[in-house]
């Protein structure tokens, strides 16, 4: 019964997958969510309240020893803080906490475990820290929604980087990925859209109502006409007031506020247009609906008119000539459809620019700022249909699994070898050649997808067939026969069907001109901003002039600005080059059944998740491993006093004398360095701890 309740897995004498999820379903029925697996936490989602993040339970992990205390996300969050301020073993001082697992896993819960304790840890400019705080309920309520796998699922990811000079932060910055914006037009069954307007439509002022020409919200299409029972209106009411209150803390103006809720208020209106074709050719909109474009031209602050053509055709400039082609109902539909999505992705990425603009570190250049970067990612998913979002989705996970195994295989065997030290290589699935398949050029799956996108006549059956053609013998590639164009991925953690349709019309998400003038021309200052402006690929918010003067042959340019694809590749690049220079620290998220249900372990689910996170293999290599490792120099320098020999010098014979004294077992010694298990830092930190209070 011991083994079971071992809070570090890798000290698990026999060890196999049986054991792997005994040992943590043992715990988990006796509410310890929590078990490291060396230095990798695992959290088990509880689905219930549990008194474990307490004021004094905070207190307690602070600045404590490992080994003393119940593996816990707040030791994350002091391992993380401590090897900044370099007090641990040394390290690049940058830190790196990547939490992964499936929807409903409980990433960014932890994620806010983790910047409140972090925030705890260095106390000192209580304003920012607020601040900082505040910035995670604004951006769900507009990021996050109710979904099958969760009642409170982020619909885009992000990387949160904390900066500090020595122990105090001095700014923060959000970086976002890929905003689910197509959950604005539609939500599959039992799923609802974005929190921001439920809130808004229960929390709203009577006049304020009014003014922004919000009606009752079972009216509104994009809601599905479902509102939700009086309780849940009343907390989505208390929302609102928090929402309201966290844009004041971070410093949003009123103006900027009031424009974002009539944009809002627009976008509900505009779902709820509709169109009937007439005798003639033309299009109109239905009488019935009339009034919902008088009302989204007034809450949008553009021309009845204008608003009308730009939903009806389409104007295209050929050698000079402007065409205007009429748009069929499908058509007349989608351009609506469309407006919705591009409307509430600008505001998104503008709420996101300005919170890092607000909370930008306010320091002199020449002070080095050291990071805690934190990233909460939707896992890997295979759904009944995949699409261009499950791709990207997917393709990031590759590309952590990639940094995972980077981590923790290649770079302990190669060490290993170098330093002759003896040790049994142990197989892992390296999933590179699937990151290939993806990401080389010219011809990966993306570059191709480019390619395709480039053309307007292409269909999405053309890139399919493209892909089929260069790929059909890959061992990462399935041809698909089938009518549709369906291709499958074989990914690191299974099997995934992709189904093409929309891809290039999701890959190139071009604004036609005329809405964009539309909106340009807009009288809400924000709306007007917003179209005028491009997002740079760093995620800030430039005006077009200064961009215009910075760069002058920048493709801002709608018809010729970078692929989602390629800004996605583009963005992963850049995380991967701060991960890769920064130290690591894994949390892996698991959800114990899928009905969102505490107290109840579903061992296959739960073993579906160990697999796909390699968590296996890891508790292998964590338990053969040596996780720290300092050079002779180093290590006799920080010891020689446990020998009482100040002088002693500083190589090999030493430290291998000094260790003797000690009933330290278990290390080894290399050619250039000493290896050393993750315990046992601090069984000689309590040794000279010992030595301390003796003297
Ligand atoms: P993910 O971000 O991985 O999709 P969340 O972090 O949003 O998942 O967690 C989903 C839900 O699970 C939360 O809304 C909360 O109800 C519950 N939950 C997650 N972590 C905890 C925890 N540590 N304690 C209690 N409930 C939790
Ligand atoms: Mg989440």
């Amino acid at each position: 019964m011991e083994v079971l309740l071992h809070e570090d897995l890798a000290a698990l004498s026999d060890l196999d997958e049986q054991s792997l999820l005994e040992s943590l379903s043992q715990r988990f029925k006796q509410d310890r969510i929590y078990t490291y697996i060396g230095d990798i936490l695992v959290a088990i989602n509880p689905f219930k309240y549990l008194p474990l993040y307490e004021k004094e339970v905070s207190e307690r992990y602070k600045y404590h020893e490992k080994t003393k205390l119940p593996p816990h996300i707040f030791a994350v969050a002091d391992r993380a803080y401590q090897s900044m301020l370099g007090r641990l073993a040394t390290g690049p001082r940058n830190q790196c906490i990547v939490i992964s697992g499936e929807s409903g896993a409980g990433k960014t819960e932890s994620t806010k475990l983790l910047l409140r304790q972090i925030m705890e840890l260095c106390r000192a400019n209580s304003q920012l820290e607020q601040q900082i705080l505040q910035v995670n309920p604004l951006l769900e309520a507009f990021g996050n929604a109710q979904t099958v796998m969760n009642d409170n699922s982020s619909r885009f990811g992000k990387y949160i980087q904390l900066r500090f000079h020595n122990s105090s932060v001095k700014g923060a910055k959000i970086n976002e990925y890929l905003l689910e914006k197509s959950r604005v037009v539609h939500q599959d069954e039992g799923e609802r859209n974005f929190h921001i307007f439920y809130c808004m439509l229960a929390g709203i002022s009577p006049d304020d109502k009014d003014m922004y020409g919000l009606l009752d919200p079972t009216q509104y299409r994009y809601l599905n006409g479902r509102y939700g029972s009086e309780d849940i209106v009343r907390k989505w009411g208390e929302k609102y007031s928090e929402v309201c209150n966290a844009m004041d803390m971070v410093g949003f103006e009123e103006q900027e506020k009031v424009d974002m809720m009539t944009i809002l208020a627009g976008i509900l209106s505009l779902g709820n247009i509709m169109f009937e074709p007439t005798e003639t050719d033309a299009l109109r909109v239905t009488d019935k609906s009339m009034g919902w474009l008088k009302a989204t031209a007034g809450q949008f602050g553009v021309q009845e008119e204008e608003l009308l053509r730009s939903l009806t055709c389409t104007l295209s400039v050929t050698r000079g000539e402007a065409i205007r082609r009429l748009h069929n109902q499908q058509q007349a539909e989608d351009a609506r459809d469309s407006i919705a999505k591009v409307a509430y992705g600008r505001v998104f990425g503008w709420i996101v620019s300005k919170v890092n603009e607000l909370l930008a570190p306010n320091v002199d250049f020449d002070v080095e700022l050291s990071e805690i970067g934190i990233l909460d990612i939707f896992g890997f998913e295979n759904f009944a249909v995949n699409r261009f979002e499950q791709l990207c989705i997917n393709l990031a996970n590759e590309q952590l699994q990639y940094f995972f195994n980077h981590h923790i295989f290649l770079m302990e065997q190669i060490e290993y070898k170098e330093e002759g030290i003896e040790w049994e290589s142990i197989s892992f699935k390296d999933n590179k050649p699937i990151l290939d398949l993806f990401l080389t050029k010219p011809i990966g799956i993306l570059s191709l997808l480019d390619e395709q996108s480039a053309f307007p006549q292409a269909s999405d059956r053309d890139f399919v067939d493209k892909l089929n053609s260069k790929f059909k013998s890959s061992p990462h590639y399935e041809v698909v026969r089938s009518h549709s164009p369906l291709f499958t991925v074989v990914h690191y953690a299974g099997k995934v069907q992709y189904n093409g349709l929309g891809f290039l019309e999701k890959n190139r998400d071009t604004i036609p001109a005329s809405i964009r003038s539309l909106f340009i021309n807009s009288v809400t200052p924000l709306l007007s901003l917003l179209f005028a402006a491009t997002i740079s690929r760093t995620g800030t918010l430039m005006p077009r002039k200064a961009k215009l003067m910075q760069k002058a042959d920048d493709n801002f340019n709608s018809t010729r600005k970078q692929s989602v694809g390629a800004q996605f590749k583009h963005s992963l690049a850049v995380l991967m080059e701060k991960m890769f220079v920064a130290s690591p620290h894994f949390v892996r998220c698991i959800k114990p059944n899928g009905s969102k249900l505490p107290d109840q372990v579903d061992n296959k689910i739960v073993m579906d998740q160990l697999r796909y996170n390699g968590l296996l293999e890891t508790i292998r290599i964590r338990r053969d491993g040596f996780s720290w490792r300092p050079s002779f120099k180093e290590f006799a320098q920080r010891y020689n006093i446990l020998l009482i020999k100040p002088d002693l010098p500083l190589t090999k014979e030493s430290c291998m004398s000094i260790l003797n004294t000690t009933k330290i077992h278990g290390w080894k010694c290399g050619s250039s360095r000493m290896f050393f298990k993750y315990w046992h830092q601090e069984e000689l930190a309590r040794l000279l701890e010992r030595l301390g209070k003796a003297a």
